[in-house]
C-alpha cells in the first residue's frame, strides 16, 4: 500500500517554504515513523498556505496529522505558535480513525529549554506522539499524571522565568480553574492547557478567559476543539466587564474575581496558607487584606482606581479556609511588620487553638511589599487593634 502524504508548499509569509525543507529524506523519515514503510506519494495542496506547520498522511484508512517544529528556535512563543493551530486542524477532522504527532526538524537553537519542555509535557498529555524526539532529547518526555503535578511544574517554570505568566491553574474542591489570556502571543496557549487538564482529571474544567479591554474571544477553532473534547466551561471576562460587576456588588461584599485570583497566582505562586503552610488547593482562597466592602465603601477614590485595588494582587495573600476566616473575623491580624497578632482578651482555649494551627509568627517577606503594607494599613485603620499583641507560638 502507498501511503499520500499531502502538504502546502506556501507559509504564510514564506512561499515555496516547504517545499524547500521538506526534503525526500525528511519525508521519508517521518512517512516510515508513521506507517512503518517508505512507500509514498506526493500531494502538493497549493489551495491556501500552510497553517499549523502541518502535513497529513493517509494510510491504512487512518488519517495522521503531524505537526512539525520550526528548523530555527527563535522566539519562545513563536517556536511553539504553530501547534495549537494544528490541534484544531485535527479536532476538526470529521475521520474517526486519526492520529496526532509532532516531528521535530533538523533545527538550530535549543529546543528543550525549561519552558520548551513544560510546553512538550503538555503535548504530550494532550495526546500527542512525538516521533522522533529521542533523536534530540535521549531523556524523553513524559505526560502529567494528574493536575498536581501539572500545577507544581507550572509554578517551578513560573519561578524560574518570571515572564512566563501568562495562564495558571488551580482547583477547588469540585473544578479545575484555568486562567488564561486571550491576547498577546500566548492566546492560542489555553486551549492546549484546556485540552492537557481534560486528559488528567474526572472534574469539570472552568476556563476563564481573560481579555484585555473588550471581550475577544478564543478564536473559533480553538472554541471547537474545546466544545469537542467537553467538560470545560468557558467563562469569558474582561478587565472592563469585571469593573462594571465590581460597582454593582461590590458594597454587598458579593464581588467574586477571577482576575484578583490570577493576580494572587501569578505574585505569590501556586495556592499554600501564608500561615500554616496547608498546600491543599480545595481548601486554601484569596484572602483581601483590605477587603472588597470597604474599598467599595471608601469616598476617596474613583470608581476605575477602587477596582484597582480590589483585584490587585499585593491587595491579599493564600490563606486556608480557618485562617481566612479567623482573618476575616479578626480574631488574627498583622502589623505593619508582617507580625500575627491576636486579641489579648483571647479565651485560652481559643488561643491554643490557633497556635496549633499556626506554622509561623510572621508573613514572609515575599507577602510584605510596600504596597502590601499600604493595604494592611487601610484595614488596620478601620478597626482598632490596640488590644491585640503579637502571637507567640
Ligand atoms: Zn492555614
Amino acid at each position: 500500500m502507498t501511503a499520500i502524504i499531502t502538504y502546502r508548499p506556501d507559509a504564510q509569509k514564506t512561499p515555496g517554504l516547504y517545499d524547500r525543507i521538506l526534503t525526500y529524506k525528511i519525508l521519508r523519515d517521518i512517512c516510515i515513523r508513521v506507517t512503518g514503510q517508505d512507500d509514498f506519494n506526493i500531494i502538493r495542496d497549493t489551495s491556501t498556505y500552510n497553517k499549523g506547520r502541518l502535513i497529513t498522511i493517509e494510510y491504512g484508512g487512518i488519517k495522521s496529522f503531524v505537526s512539525l517544529s520550526e528548523v530555527s528556535v527563535e522566539g519562545r512563543n513563536q517556536s511553539v505558535q504553530s501547534i495549537p493551530t494544528a490541534i484544531n486542524l485535527y479536532y476538526a477532522n470529521s475521520n474517526p480513525n486519526k492520529a496526532l504527532y509532532y516531528y521535530f526538524m533538523p533545527h538550530k537553537g535549543n529546543y528543550f529549554t525549561d519552558y520548551h519542555l513544560f510546553y512538550f509535557r503538555l503535548l504530550k498529555t494532550a495526546g500527542v506522539i512525538f516521533l522522533n524526539l529521542l533523536d534530540y532529547y535521549p531523556a524523553g518526555i513524559n505526560a502529567f499524571e494528574n493536575v498536581d503535578e501539572l500545577i507544581d511544574e507550572r509554578n517551578d517554570n513560573r519561578e524560574t522565568n518570571s515572564s512566563n505568566n501568562s495562564s495558571f491553574i488551580s482547583k477547588t474542591s469540585d473544578k479545575v480553574q484555568i486562567y488564561a489570556k486571550t491576547y498577546g502571543a500566548s492566546k492560542y496557549e489555553s486551549t492546549l492547557l484546556a485540552i492537557a487538564v481534560a486528559a488528567i482529571t474526572d472534574r469539570p474544567i472552568d476556563l476563564y478567559n481573560i481579555c484585555e479591554q473588550d471581550l475577544t474571544r478564543l478564536p473559533q477553532s480553538s472554541l471547537n476543539t474545546i466544545n469537542a473534547i467537553g467538560n470545560i466551561q468557558i467563562h469569558d471576562t474582561s478587565i472592563t466587564l469585571e469593573k462594571r460587576i465590581f460597582i454593582n456588588q461590590a458594597k454587598n461584599n458579593e464581588f467574586r474575581s477571577p482576575i484578583y485570583q490570577r493576580n494572587l497566582l501569578q505574585r505569590l505562586g501556586r495556592k499554600h496558607c501564608a500561615l500554616c503552610g496547608c498546600e491543599i488547593p480545595e481548601i486554601i482562597q484569596g484572602a483581601h487584606v483590605w477587603g472588597v466592602a470597604e474599598i467599595a465603601r471608601d469616598d476617596h477614590f474613583s470608581d476605575d482606581i477602587k477596582f484597582n485595588h480590589a483585584i490587585s494582587g499585593e491587595n491579599g495573600l493564600w490563606l486556608c479556609q480557618n485562617h481566612h476566616k479567623l482573618f476575616d473575623s479578626h480574631y488574627l491580624s498583622f502589623n505593619m511588620d508582617g507580625h500575627i497578632l491576636v486579641p489579648s482578651n483571647l479565651r485560652t482555649e481559643d488561643g491554643q487553638f490557633i497556635r496549633a494551627i499556626t506554622q509561623n509568627e510572621s508573613l514572609d517577606n515575599q507577602i510584605i511589599t510596600e504596597n502590601f503594607k499600604w493595604y494592611l494599613s487601610q484595614r488596620n485603620s478601620i478597626r482598632d487593634y490596640s488590644h491585640y499583641q503579637r502571637l507567640v507560638i
